[in-house]
C-alpha cells in the first residue's frame, strides 16, 4: 500500500517540475513515515507538511525536492543544514552528498533526529544542538548550505562558510511573504535568484 502511495508521490513531484532523477530516487529511498509521529503516518506520502511536535513541521515533499534540486549537490559535497527538525530533508541530502552537518535549536527534536538517523543507518550525518545562525566554524569550508526555517537576511558569517562556486538555499522573509532564494558565490561576489513562494516556520535565535 505504502509503495503505491510512494509511486504516486514521485509522479506528482515530476508533474510539479522536479526533473532531477537523483533527487527523485533519494525521495524513493528514504522512508518519510519514519520521520513523522505515529498518528500522521498514514499521510506520510501525501504532498503536505505535517506536525512533528514542538510547534514545528516536516516540510512538504515538493519543497524538500525543490530545495534539494536548487542546491545542485554531488557526491563530493560537504553540506551544512540549519534546522534539522524531523531530519527528513537531511536524510534526503545524505544520500546525495559526502557528508552533511545539521543543526537544531530544539533539544527534543535534535535528540529524536539522532535516533531516526541511527535506525536508518545514515552514517554520514553529523548533528549539533545549537543556534545554527552561529555557523559551524571548525568545519569551514562548506560546498552548500541549506536553511529550512524562514530567515530575514543571511549574515556575512554564513556567507564566509561557503567556497567559491558555493550555493546557499534559504526561505527569505520579504515583507509579508517568504521566497525560496538561491545564493551563488562567484569570484567572491554573491548573486541570487528568487524561486517559489513558500511557508516555513521562522528561524529563531538561541536554543530551546
Ligand atoms: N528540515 C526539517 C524542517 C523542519 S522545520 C525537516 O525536514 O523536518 C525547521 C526547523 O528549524 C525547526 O525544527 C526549528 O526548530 C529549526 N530552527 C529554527 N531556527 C533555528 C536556528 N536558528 N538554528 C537551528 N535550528 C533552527
Amino acid at each position: 500500500m505504502l509503495d503505491v502511495r510512494k509511486i504516486r508521490l514521485i509522479l506528482e513531484l515530476r508533474e510539479a517540475g522536479i526533473i532531477n532523477s537523483n533527487v527523485l530516487s533519494s525521495i524513493e529511498k528514504i522512508p518519510r513515515e519514519k520521520f513523522i509521529p505515529e498518528m500522521y503516518r498514514n499521510q506520510a506520502y501525501e504532498n503536505i507538511a505535517l506536525p512533528i511536535g514542538d510547534n514545528q513541521t516536516i516540510s512538504q515533499p515538493y519543497i524538500v525536492a525543490k530545495m534539494t534540486e536548487l542546491l545542485e549537490v554531488n557526491s563530493n559535497h560537504k553540506v551544512l543544514e540549519i534546522g534539522t527538525g524531523s531530519g527528513y530533508q537531511c536524510a534526503i541530502l545524505s544520500k546525495l552528498v559526502r557528508r552533511i552537518y545539521t543543526t537544531e535549536r530544539i533539544k527534543n527534536l535534535h535528540d529524536k533526529s539522532i535516533k531516526t538517523f541511527e535506525k536508518l543507518k545514515l552514517s554520514n550525518i553529523v548533528t549539533r544542538y545549537q543556534d545554527g545562525n552561529e555557523g559551524w566554524e571548525e568545519q569551514i569550508p562548506f560546498d552548500r548550505i541549506i536553511f529550512t526555517a524562514a530567515t530575514k537576511n543571511l549574515s556575512d558569517k554564513i556567507f564566509s562558510h561557503i567556497e567559491d562556486n558555493g550555493i546557499i538555499v534559504c526561505p527569505i522573509i520579504k515583507k509579508d511573504k517568504q521566497i525560496l532564494t538561491k545564493y551563488i558565490k562567484k569570484n567572491g561576489n554573491i548573486t541570487y535568484e528568487e524561486h517559489d513562494k513558500v511557508l516555513f516556520v521562522p528561524n529563531l535565535e538561541g536554543i530551546n
